[in-house]
Order: C-alpha cells, then sequence, then structure tokens
C-alpha cells in the first residue's frame, strides 16, 4: 500500500512512504514500513493521523455540506 500524501506517513528512519498493511487489520495492528520493517505506528494511530489529514484538507467543504442552509 502506498500513501501519496507528503512524508506524514513516511516511515522515520529510511523515508520510504510505502507500509506494510497486516491481514486481518485490527485496531491494535502494527503498521510497518515495507522498506526496512521498521514499527511506524499501530492501525489505530494511523487511521487517525490519515482523518486529521482529511479533516484538513476537506473540512470547510464537509461543513459546509453538514450546514446545507440556503
Ligand atoms: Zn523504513
Amino acid at each position: 500500500m502506498e500513501i501519496d500524501s507528503g512524508r506524514h506517513f513516511g516511515c522515520e528512519a529510511c523515508g520510504s512512504p510505502s507500509v506494510d498493511l497486516p491481514s486481518p487489520l485490527t485496531e491494535s495492528c502494527v503498521i510497518r514500513c515495507h522498506a526496512c520493517g521498521k514499527c511506524i505506528t499501530t492501525w489505530r494511530e494511523f487511521r487517525e493521523r490519515i482523518h486529521a489529514e482529511i479533516l484538513k484538507h476537506e473540512g470547510p467543504r464537509s461543513s459546509r455540506v453538514l450546514c446545507a442552509d440556503p
């Protein structure tokens, strides 16, 4: 799995943006760097970081959808 969103999700050790997602994927699963195998974070934290990034980029648009007053 590759995530092309800058270096936010990349491996701190080697800088690779590729991560290995274990299967089955549970919240406590450890996400590892695809390149060097270093443990990066847990799936729960990873997901929260992605969610925060999405809110940062899509926030104004999303709140406009939520507040759909004419
Ligand atoms: Zn790495």
